[in-house]
Order: C-alpha cells, then structure tokens, then sequence
C-alpha cells in the first residue's frame, strides 16, 4: 500500500482512526467501519522495510523510551488486536534475557504485532531459540534479530562465579562460558562479549538465517541495554 508511511509506527489512536473514518465515504461510515477500513490494509506497514530500516526504528524506538516520548501507548489496543487475528508481520526479531528489569516491547516503544520475542537467561542460542528465530526470519519475515544483553545480568555472573547452583540452573553455563572465557570477571564486558557471541552463532549455525544474512535479506546484531539510562548501545 503505497499510502502508508515508511516508519512501522503507525499511531492508530481513536482519535485518529475516527478522524480516518470520518474523512472516508459514507458507505464506510453506514457499514462496520473498522473491519471495512482495516479490511484493505495489511496487519503492519513494516514490509517494505529494509534491514537497516527495522534496525533504525528499533533504535528509534529507544529513543523515544528514553525521553518518555512513548508512542506505542497512545495506540488503540483493540484494533491493534483485530488487525493482527489473522496474521502477524513483525518487523524485528529479539533474542533478550529474561530478566524482569528488560521489558523488550516497553524499552524499544513498540507494540502488538510489532516484535517477535524470545527470551531466556542469558540470552543464549540454544536449539529452541534458533528455531524460533529461523521461524520469526523465514515465515514471519522479521527483518532484524537483536540480541539484547543487558547491565547486571544475574546470568552472567552466575556464570562467572561458577559456583554451584541449585537445579537446572547450570544449564545455562556452558553457553556463557566461551564468553567469561573471553571476557574474564568483568561483568558489562562478559555480557557484552556473550551477545556478540550468541549474534554470531545465529548467523553462522543456522542454515535458514546464514543465507539470509549471506543475501542482505536479513540483519544480526547484539547490544547492550543499560539498566540506568534505559539505552540500548550496538556492540
Ligand atoms: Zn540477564
């Protein structure tokens, strides 16, 4: 739909889907407004962007966080819902931790349908997480996967310390250790270290994403998100 703006971030407030509404015919208006209207357009205006594009309006998105300038909550939930019943189109892909201080849609401003989120301690590759990314790259069509690490990752630092741990909880290690290994016991620089790693493993180990990659059809980074400022840095 040439109609839509570039920028995913489609402010569908009430307000301005009325105003929408009010502008179009008078068919419109006499039948069920909000199914005609959103009958013609796709879920989300993200298709057309590039990988550079999803990796730009994640950022943009920190941004606005970070200035409280937050556009994702002046959207219309419910019609966000009923856009997306029928299919989802996110445009950026997330491999974060699952600590409870990195809310992934909150931190980049963004909303239903928009991100499509995996999550584990850690942040780490493992086979589960690699086939849902693959799924987000080559069905959903994400245009970007960020690993995220973040400032105080309890992961890590378990990591780090190797002490013994109760339950599974040690799993997590031998994914952590190439970059401890790395890194030593500074904390920001083995999480760092780790989602540059965990980048590299998708882009290399996956035979759905590599070639991706490989055709500039999609985008791996990893980044660092600052507990204090609320920033997300490219590492
Ligand atoms: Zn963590």
């Amino acid at each position: 739909m040439n109609t839509l703006p570039s920028s995913p971030k489609v402010v569908l407030s009430r307000r301005k889907f009325l105003g929408n509404a009010l502008a179009g015919t008078a068919a419109t208006l006499a039948g069920s407004a909000s199914m005609s209207f959103f009958g013609t357009q796709p879920a989300l205006a993200q298709s057309n962007l590039t990988p550079d594009e999803a990796l730009k309006e994640l950022l943009d998105g920190n941004q606005r966080y970070i200035a409280g300038r937050f556009m994702s909550f002046d959207e219309d939930k419910q019609i966000l819902r009923d856009r997306t019943v029928e299919k989802q189109q996110p445009f950026a892909a997330l491999l974060s931790c699952a600590d409870s201080r990195v809310p992934v849609e909150i931190i980049f401003d963004q909303s239903i349908g928009e991100l499509f989120v995996t999550r584990v301690a850690g942040n780490i590759a493992t086979p589960e997480i690699i086939a849902s990314l693959e799924y987000g790259a080559a069905v959903l069509g994400t245009k970007v996967i960020l690993v995220l690490g973040h400032a105080g990752c309890g992961a890590v630092k378990a990591a780090i310390q190797a002490k013994a741990v109760p339950g599974q909880i040690s799993a997590l290690f031998p994914h952590l250790q190439p970059a401890v290994d790395q890194a030593g016991s500074d904390l920001a620089a083995a999480t760092k270290v780790n989602a540059t790693i965990q980048a590299g493993l998708l882009g290399k180990a996956s035979p759905v994403l590599a070639p991706m990659v490989k055709e500039g059809k999609l985008k791996i980074v990893a980044g660092y998100y600052d507990l204090a400022t609320g920033k997300v840095t490219l590492v």
